[in-house]
Order: C-alpha cells, then structure tokens, then sequence
C-alpha cells in the first residue's frame, strides 16, 4: 500500500485503534457454521440474527436435519430474523450443494485451501456474494479477506477513501486491495463500530470523529467552523 490514498487509510485505521483499541480475533465457528449465520445476519440486527441462529440449531443440531424436513420448519426457525422465506431457500441450497459437492455437510477444507481458492468455493454456491464469502473467510478461516457491510460501504464514501458514489461492489474491490492483510480483522471490526455509534446514516456526530480532519464530507465543514453540537468521545464496544 504505497500510495497517498493507501497511506492515508493506514493513518486513518491508526486513529481508529487509537480511540477504539485494537481487537483481536475470538472464538471461531467452523466455516459452514459461518456460513449459515452470515447467511442469517443479511437485512437484520446482530440480536435478530443471534436469536435465528439459536433457535435453528436448538431445532437442527446437525445441518443434514435441515435437509429432512419440509421448508415451512426451516423458516419457522429463522423467522426472528427476517426474510425467512429467502433465507430459508438460499440455506437449503447452500447444503445440497456442499452435500454434492464435498459428500458431507463439512467445509472445514476452506482453512487449508489456498484463500483465493476457498474464496471461489464460497462465490461459486447460489446465494453466497462477496461479503458473505468474505465474513467466512475472515472470522472462520483467519484469512486476510475483508467484508464491506453497508456501514463500511457509508463510512469510506464519506471519508473520500473511495468515490462518492462508488457502488457497494466498487467499493469491495478498492479496499480489498487498500487494506493491508494484518490488519483486516480490527479495520473491519472497528469501522463497523464507528459506522453505528459515530458515522450514522443521518446526523453523523462528526465532531466526536476521530477522523474528522481528513475526512470528505466533514473537512471542509470544520475549517469553515459550520459543525455544530457536543464533542464527546464515542463509547464503541
Ligand atoms: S467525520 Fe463525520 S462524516 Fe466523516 S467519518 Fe467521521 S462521522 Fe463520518
């Protein structure tokens, strides 16, 4: 990362682990597992995908019992989590086809698979994009991928790290190649974190933002003294 724009964002992700610290990996899901909760967590809450994932697998402990009953009881499990109905079909597909593909219901091979091969595993399943494929490969298999949810996509469009009106897919694509592969994990983490306390949809509280002085939208706001309101510091975990 050697240009202007990539030593800018290492500074910025240096500010953000200076406010917000610098967290570490924890315990990890085997990768199907992953899988399913990302799957699960798409248009809802953290809280809303948790409760789906408990309760899916209070009903199936193993994932080939999802596969012998009829769809309604899969979506009955899911169903605090929103789009059921969708959900339920993509995970259906997603089994039958790892089922085929690998003859058990098992993707513990994607942590000894070259990343970019377990990557095109994961693109290669009906129903599975870049991020979720990214979240499996970053949470479950430690590797350097980095997902952009729609805080991250928000946040870097503000900031000027990527056009302004770069599309979500656009956006994947210039930071994975910006962010430096050590630091994908505590980049993401913490830029979800500034995009939900901090950078919100409407009224960021800029003048609590780390990034404030370099930032597109809120730099020139600031010199000309035109932001207004508290400064407080963001409690972010
Ligand atoms: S300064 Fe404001 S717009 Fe810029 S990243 Fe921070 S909260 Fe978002």
């Amino acid at each position: 990362m050697t240009t202007a724009l990539g030593t800018r964002i290492g500074r910025d992700l240096d500010l953000l682990e200076k406010a917000f610290g610098c967290p570490r990996p924890g315990r990890r899901l085997p990768p199907l597992d992953e899988l399913i909760l990302t799957i699960l967590s798409q248009h809802t809450s953290d809280v809303n995908r948790d409760r789906a994932y408990r309760e899916l697998r209070r009903r199936f402990p193993s994932w080939s019992g999802v596969l012998r009953v009829p769809r309604s009881d899969l979506e009955d499990a899911i169903r605090v989590g929103g789009l059921a109905r969708t959900k339920s079909r993509v995970i259906r597909d997603v089994l039958r086809a790892i089922l085929r593909d690998r003859g058990r219901l098992d993707l513990g091979v994607l942590r000894r698979m070259p990343a970019d091969q377990a990557k095109a595993y994961l693109l290669g399943l009906k129903g599975v994009g870049e991020k979720t494929a990214c979240c499996v490969l970053l949470f479950s298999c430690g590797r350097p991928a980095f997902p952009v949810d729609t805080h991250i996509h928000r946040v870097a469009r503000r900031l000027g790290w990527v056009p302004s009106k770069a599309t979500a897919a656009r956006t994947h694509a210039l930071l994975a190649a910006m962010i430096p592969a050590r630091r994908c994990y505590a980049a993401h983490i913490n830029l979800i974190a500034l995009g939900r306390r901090v950078c919100r949809s409407r009224a960021p509280a800029c003048l609590s933002c780390p990034l404030r002085r370099g930032c597109r939208y809120a730099g020139p706001l600031l010199r000309r003294g035109a932001l207004r309101g508290p400064r407080r510091r963001p409690a972010i975990y």
